[in-house]
């Protein structure tokens, strides 16, 4: 069996409390994030941080709980919720019947962040009422389908889940489509926010900028992309080209984890337009 090493740290945010689950194994440390705010909770982390998490989700009020995606890391706790707290779980309408179900996921996957046991989910509807707040449930796929974004109209901030996580994007796992990602960015700057919340990197102060970066990063990606393919490169000579480099996740993860599914995505969109 694996060791993992496990921590967490809770950090006060304006007025947001962050949970900062930390799981480390065989070298390969990964971050994840629960927030708290308003009555609301924000993602749950990971069953492999149960323990963890529990000790933090005990201390508070919670009334309610959004899920960004289905995803182990950040569902992993949501059945514990279920049957600790007895609060209404809301979820992409998609993903209302997988989560009825225990999730499967690749060995690295469960290795990492264990499992995410099956939970009774209710669809969003297009806002979220909290005590003090009206929230928009923005539609942001590219990470997943099923991916959501919140937005608290009282206090301007973003809660991205996986849209965001850095701004120079290396690997993508295989069901992400980086076309879809770099389209949700862009609609979430039709909002009036600074700060975001980002479920791996936590709280981001100047996260619109961010976000601008990370748009400009894959929009030259793109352009640099389509040169290349316009050459008539193949998908495996574009991502050396643009992606020198072999990052460890993606032996790991038997690909799962790769730089080619964001070479593919663009260039699946270059095909679909010299189409129409
Ligand atoms: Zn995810």
């Amino acid at each position: 069996m694996f060791k993992r090493e496990k921590s967490i740290e809770i950090q006060q945010n304006r007025d947001v409390r962050c949970a900062h689950g930390k799981v480390a194994i065989q070298g390969i440390g990964m971050s994840v994030y629960s927030f708290f705010v308003d009555g609301l909770l924000i993602d749950t982390g990971s069953y492999s941080l149960s323990q963890e998490f529990q000790s933090f989700f005990k201390e508070l009020s919670i009334e309610q709980l959004a899920l960004t995606h289905s995803h182990e890391d950040h569902a992993g706790n949501a059945a514990w919720i279920q049957q600790h707290k007895n609060v209404p779980i809301y979820i992409h309408r998609d993903s209302v019947s997988l989560c009825a179900e225990d999730g499967e996921y690749p060995l690295y996957r469960q290795a990492l962040w264990g499992e995410r046991p099956a939970f009774v989910a209710q669809s969003f509807g297009d806002t979220l009422q909290t005590n003090s707040a009206i929230w928009d449930v923005i539609e942001t796929p590219g990470h997943t389908t099923d991916h959501l974004s919140f937005y608290n109209r009282e206090t301007g901030a973003m809660f991205t889940g996986d849209l965001f996580i850095q701004t120079k994007t290396k690997v993508v796992l295989d069901e992400e489509n980086i076309v879809h990602t770099l389209a949700s960015l862009k609609k979430l700057l039709n909002y009036d926010f600074e700060v975001i919340y980002c479920c791996h990197a936590g709280f981001i102060e100047d996260g619109r900028t961010k976000i601008k970066e990370k748009i400009t990063y894959l929009e030259e990606m793109e352009g640099a992309v389509k040169q290349l393919f316009n050459k008539g490169y193949s998908v495996e000579e574009i991502t050396k080209a643009i992606f020198p480099r072999d990052y460890p996740i993606t032996k790991a993860s038997g690909e799962q984890w790769s730089s080619k599914h964001i070479i593919t995505a663009f260039i699946n969109q270059f095909k679909q337009e010299s189409l129409t």
